[in-house]
């Protein structure tokens, strides 16, 4: 029987669309991974599996060379695909559940290719029922769920990913978020009930902060929370907790640091700030600093943010730029050293 005009028509149609589909959902998976570009190598591999179509339809009609063809260019995206997923898509469940499922099509989609001159015959209905088309048709039916619910636990992953960076990473400075590092704070004291060791706090005000927005612009000023928090960041240790409190206030906690060990390292933070040069239109500027430290039988962390924060009202009344230690550490460090515990800078 001479095909008729909607039989050459819509299987081309069809193709068409099952090609574009597949190659927009590829582009979507190369943006969720952050490739902005189209993926070339793809577009031409569809391009010339048209055209090939186009001639296997109308040129010299033939369903198998149709099907093979098809069956390859699909197979190459769906192996493109689950290459992205599986090697560039990190190690998220999503990833990889949708990464196996792309690579099961793409095998399946080769076996269809390789088996279509054995398993299809031109003369028969297309559709006919043997083993390959039954593979086929149930795995597409099937792998579009399971791909599907892939997707969705990737999207789900991708959503608690950001939550998760949103509520503790500081978006200006990139410094743990408040929650974030009372949250580490809290983790620490838990620590020190079991095996008790010393822990300080910092509480660091940017001096005359509100002078540089009046003369520069909050945007300047936010130019400079930045560059402070870089330059706090590299003075301290990878194991020290750098927060921002709040407006221009940072903290940081000390694991295992003694009072006096945090007020040297509050006296080079001062250090390190103060020696930032005014350039490129940032002004320089200055930090005060409260220190304090862990008493053994505290387990919340309010008690000693209130001694940093009024050692910090101490390093302020005094001149600023300094560092002070909480009165009562003063005390007891006199009593030991007779010297004097306010470091100015
Ligand atoms: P002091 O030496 O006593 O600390 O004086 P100060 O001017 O720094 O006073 P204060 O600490 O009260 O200043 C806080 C200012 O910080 C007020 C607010 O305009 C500014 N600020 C808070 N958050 C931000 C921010 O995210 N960006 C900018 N540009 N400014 C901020
Ligand atoms: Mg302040
Ligand atoms: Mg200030």
């Amino acid at each position: 029987m001479v095909p008729t005009w909607p039989h050459l028509h819509l299987p081309m149609a069809g193709n068409a669309a099952l090609l574009l589909a597949q190659m927009l959902y590829l582009q979507g998976t190369r943006q969720h991974l952050g490739m902005a570009q189209h993926d070339r190598a793809m577009l031409c591999a569809c391009a010339l599996t048209l055209l090939g179509l186009l001639l296997f339809t109308y040129v010299w009609p033939h369903y198998r060379a149709r099907v093979a063809l098809m069956s390859f260019c699909m197979a190459l995206i769906y192996a493109r695909h689950a290459w992205l997923l599986l090697r560039q898509g990190g190690a998220g469940l999503g990833m990889r559940f949708t990464g196996c499922c792309q690579a099961l099509m793409c095998s399946i989609m080769m076996l269809r290719c390789v088996s279509s001159p054995w398993t299809l015959n031109d003369s028969s209905a297309q559709l006919m029922p043997t083993p390959m088309q039954v593979i086929y048709v149930g795995s597409f039916s099937l792998m579009v769920l399971l791909i599907n619910m892939g997707q969705l636990v990737m999207v789900s992953e991708r959503l608690r990913d950001e939550y998760r960076r949103l509520a503790t990473q500081d978006s200006l400075t990139g410094s743990l978020t408040r929650h974030a590092w009372l949250e580490l704070f809290h983790h620490e004291l838990a620590r020190l009930q079991r095996h008790p060791q010393p822990l300080c706090a910092m509480l660091i005000d940017i001096d005359w902060f509100k002078n540089v927005n009046d003369q520069y612009g909050h945007l300047v000023g936010d130019q400079v929370l930045r560059r402070v928090c870089q330059t706090l960041h590299a003075a301290l240790r990878p194991s020290d907790g750098l927060g921002r409190y709040g407006g221009e206030e940072f903290v940081v906690l000390l694991p295992a640091v003694d009072a006096q060990g945090a007020l040297r390292c509050a006296q080079r933070l001062c250090a390190a700030v103060a020696e930032l040069p005014s350039n490129q239109g940032l002004p320089g500027c200055t930090v005060s600093i409260g220190v304090s430290a862990w008493r053994p039988g505290e387990s919340c962390p309010e008690p000693m943010l209130a001694r940093a924060d009024a050692a910090l009202y101490l390093a302020k009344a005094q001149g600023r730029n300094r560092a002070c230690l909480d009165e009562a550490l003063q005390d007891s460090a006199n009593v030991a050293a007779a010297g004097s515990t306010v470091l100015a800078v």
